[in-house]
This record gives C-alpha cells, structure tokens and sequence, in this order.
C-alpha cells in the first residue's frame, strides 16, 4: 500500500468514531434541554455540523480510491473489459455466412417513449446475446422517425440485416427452437420461457471482474449494449456536438433532469425543482472539499417548458445550461417526431456527460442517462441521487438483496432478517430504511438498508472465444 492509503484509512476511522461521539454527546445534551427553541438551535447546529463531517469522511474515502495508482488500475481494466464484450457483439452481430446464420427478431415499434424503447432493443441484443443469435431489428415506421433506427444510429450489424432464413418460430423453450434459423422475440413482458441471463445478470465468466470494478455490475453490463446499439451516424454526431456547443456544455456539471407532463400522478409523483437543487447543492459542496468550483453549473433537461424559468429565478447562484428547443419539443404536443427524437437523444447525451446526475429513477430517459454514464468513468456507480426508485430494469427478473446483520423489528412495520434469507428490494427510502420481501417468511417491510447488500445475479452466458481472434 502507498503510505497515503495507511494515512486515510486512519483518517477515516477516526472520522467515524468521532461523528459518533458528537451526535451521541449533542443528544444527550438535547434530552436534558427544555426550551423549544434551544433545542431547534441544537438540532439545526447537527444537521449542518453533522454534513460537514460527514463530507470529510467520504472525501477522505475518495481519496483512498485514488491513491497509490489503483485508479490508473481501474480505468485500464474499464477499458479492457469494455473492448472484450464490444468485440462479443460485434461478432455475434457480423455472422460470416447470413443465410445461415441463427437469427432474433426484435421490432422496435413498442408504443412508449424513446428510454423504453432504447431498452427494448437492450432487451433484445440481451438476449440475442444469450441465444447466441444474430438480432435483426425491424423498425420502419418508427413513430419518432419512419425511415428507422438506422436514420440516427448505425445498424445493428454490416452484414447480416435481412429476416429470412429456412424455418421461423416464436421464442420458446430452447429445446424447440434450437434449429429454428428465425426466431421472434416478444416483448420482454410477454416472454416465456424467461432465460436466467436477463437483467439484472452479469456473465458468469466477466462476473469476477466486474464485481472488483464496479458498484452495479449489471448497469455495466447492460451499459454495453446501449453503447453498441447507440453507435451514432455521422449526422447524429454533428447533431450532439453542435448541441453541446450551443448550450455552453462545460464540466463540472451536473445534470438534472425533471420528468413530469404525462408521467406525473400516474407513474411517478411530482417533484418540485427545490427538491432536486439540494441534491445539486450537495453534490458542490462534497466537489468544493477536493477542487476549487468558482461556478456552480446545472444541466437541466425536462418535458416542462416553464420548468427553466423558474429555477433560473430561485437559484440565481447557479448557472442553469439547458436547450429551450429541445424542451419545447419534449412536451406531449410534439413527442413523437424526428425533432423530439433528436431533442430527447441529446438531452440524454448530455445528462450522461454531467458529473452527477440527480432525477428520478422512474424515468427510463433517467435511467438510460445513468447506464451510459458507466461507460465514460471506470465506475460511476454512486454518481446520482434519484428521488424516487432504486435502478431497475424494466422486466427484470427477481433483484434481491442478502443479509448482512441480523434484525429484529422495532415495530410492526419491520421485518426481521437472518443472515441466510433473501429480501427482494422493493425500494430505498433514503432515510436510513429500505422497503423489502423477505422471501423465508413471505412479508414485507422495512428494514435498515445497511444492513443489506445487493446479491450479484450471476448467470452462464456463451462466451464467444472466436470473437477475440
Ligand atoms: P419515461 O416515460 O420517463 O419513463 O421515459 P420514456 O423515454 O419511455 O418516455 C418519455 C418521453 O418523453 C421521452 O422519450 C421523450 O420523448 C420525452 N421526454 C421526457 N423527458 C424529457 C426530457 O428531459 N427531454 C426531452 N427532450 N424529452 C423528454
């Protein structure tokens, strides 16, 4: 070890005993006090002398994760790794011989939004890649853009693009399709049987690998395939790019993205725009113990007009970089057109380029922007806050957690766990707790989140040996 990592990891212990010496010691103090408004005075001192503390214990941690060269490690075995499964995809994409290539077919045409889509085709490539089988994607008539993916994005594969071949059959189990040349693919709500290589599973023979790289291993995984699927034309390039220009786009940035219209009250809550900013505020101050940050930047992308106005007038210490075209587009009147496509493509772009990303994991457009964040740092795992859900999949198969310390509940809304159950996640509150299944004894509740971890889902893929030759 460097002699840094000794120090910092001394620095951190105390960090931590001592924050845990001055909450217990204030409390106390708070109990033996009467006055009402002492006692706010008391509490209000802890929340902001409790961040700080906080914030210098993960600075140093930070620091840890820098010394000594191992982030040097880290961005080569990244990058090591993304080459292996993009050269995986693109051999399984570029069959030598088409006409008798063994072929998925996947229509892009699910009526959602563009994030629903894109993952579609992830759930696609998925499991083509499981199957070992070319995936033809059939998308004319695209409700964003009628002349296909290929418009904005390069096909799927140079050589192996048309549909026909000597037998066709939907998916089914593997023992009766197995010399079927075409299958279809439904979607992925639809599938049956489900292969245990769907989300949230990383390939068993990378899974070692990537469980050392990466906090969410399976967003890795899956941020792969949107990178190969998202492989842009040279007009979409330009397009970004001149985006990028014409905003201003500059890092350190983070990015906001406030998803309401259509989505509100059905699917998610609202959230106001000051509930986001503390969130951004947050962020800057951690940044501000490791950097100067002379401007603070946000990069807001949202289907709400009006929504950029009112935070340029509440947060006037901010500089708010965003593309009023793209937003007028992204309202419900016009969703569905090139200019919205492009407009949504490019907000996506960007919040993934941010350094941070604060927004509501029940947004795909949100989700999708985390994923590709993953391909630009070694491990961008904790790079967000979402107000709203844990990430997910859409059409995942079961994500559970195990047990790292016992729990015996306090009250009726708890759960107990023992070391050996399995809790399906069903949402982090973010204040200490998370809401679960624990699968032995069929209930669910709360629980303290630490005393969880995400149980990995690793699963046996093919491994194409023939595609690093
Ligand atoms: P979800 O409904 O938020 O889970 O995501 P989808 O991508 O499936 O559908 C939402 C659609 O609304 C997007 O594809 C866009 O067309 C539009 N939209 C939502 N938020 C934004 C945004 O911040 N910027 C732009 N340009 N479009 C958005």
């Amino acid at each position: 070890p460097s002699p840094d990592h000794e120090k910092l990891r001394r620095r951190i212990d105390n960090g931590v005993t001592e924050i845990w010496y001055y909450i217990k010691s204030k409390l106390n103090k708070i109990k033996k006090t009467s006055d009402k408004d002492q006692i706010d005075e008391q509490i209000d001192e802890i929340l902001v002398d409790g961040g700080d503390q906080q914030r210098s214990i993960l600075t140093d941690i930070y620091l840890l994760g820098v010394s000594g060269g191992i982030d040097m490690w880290r961005e080569n075995e990244a990058k090591e790794l993304e080459q292996t499964v993009q050269k995986r995809l693109k051999y399984l994409q570029n069959p030598k011989d088409c006409s008798k290539a063994k072929k998925l077919v996947c229509n892009l045409n699910k009526g959602c939004g563009y994030g629903c889509q894109l993952h579609h085709v992830v759930y696609c490539l998925i499991m083509a890649y499981g199957s070992e089988r070319t995936l033809i994607l059939e998308s004319k008539g695209w409700r964003y853009a009628k002349d296909g993916w290929e418009k904005f994005f390069q096909p799927l594969s140079n050589t192996c693009v048309t549909i026909t071949g000597t037998s066709r059959n939907a998916w089914t189990e593997e023992s009766r399709i197995k010399d079927v040349q075409v299958v279809d693919l439904p979607i992925v709500d639809g599938l049956h049987p489900r292969p245990n290589y769907l989300p949230l599973a990383i390939p068993e023979d990378l899974s070692e690998r990537l469980l050392r790289l990466h906090g969410q291993p399976a967003v890795w995984w899956i941020a792969q395939f949107i990178k190969y699927v998202t492989r842009p034309q040279p007009v979409l390039q330009s397009f970004l790019d001149e985006t990028r220009n014409k905003v201003k786009f500059e890092n350190p940035i983070v990015g906001v993205h406030v998803r309401r219209t259509d989505k509100v009250g059905t699917e998610a809550a609202f959230h106001n725009i000051d509930e986001y900013m503390v969130h951004v505020e947050e962020y800057y101050k951690r940044l501000s113990r490791i950097r100067d940050v002379p401007i603070k930047r946000v990069y807001l992308a949202t289907d709400e007009p009006k929504l950029l106005s009112e935070a340029k007038q509440k947060f006037p210490d901010y500089i708010f970089v965003s593309d009023n075209d793209i937003s007028r587009t992204a309202g419900l009147g016009q969703r569905y057109s090139e200019e919205s496509l492009k407009g949504v493509i490019a907000d996506i772009h960007l919040l993934s380029e941010s350094d941070y990303l604060v927004c509501t994991f029940s947004s795909q457009v949100c989700r999708v922007a985390y994923e590709i964040m993953q391909t630009r740092f070694p491990d961008a795992s904790t790079f967000f806050h979402s107000l709203d859900d844990v990430y997910y999949f859409g059409g995942q198969n079961a994500h559970d957690e195990k047990v790292l310390y016992t729990h015996i509940p306090r009250n009726g809304a708890e759960i107990p766990l023992e070391l050996d159950d399995a809790i399906g996640i069903a949402g982090n509150h973010w204040d200490g707790y998370s809401k679960g299944h624990n699968r032995r004894i069929n209930k669910s509740g709360l629980y303290p989140s630490y005393k969880t971890e995400d149980k990995p889902n690793i699963a046996k893929m093919p491994t194409y040996p023939e595609a690093d030759k």
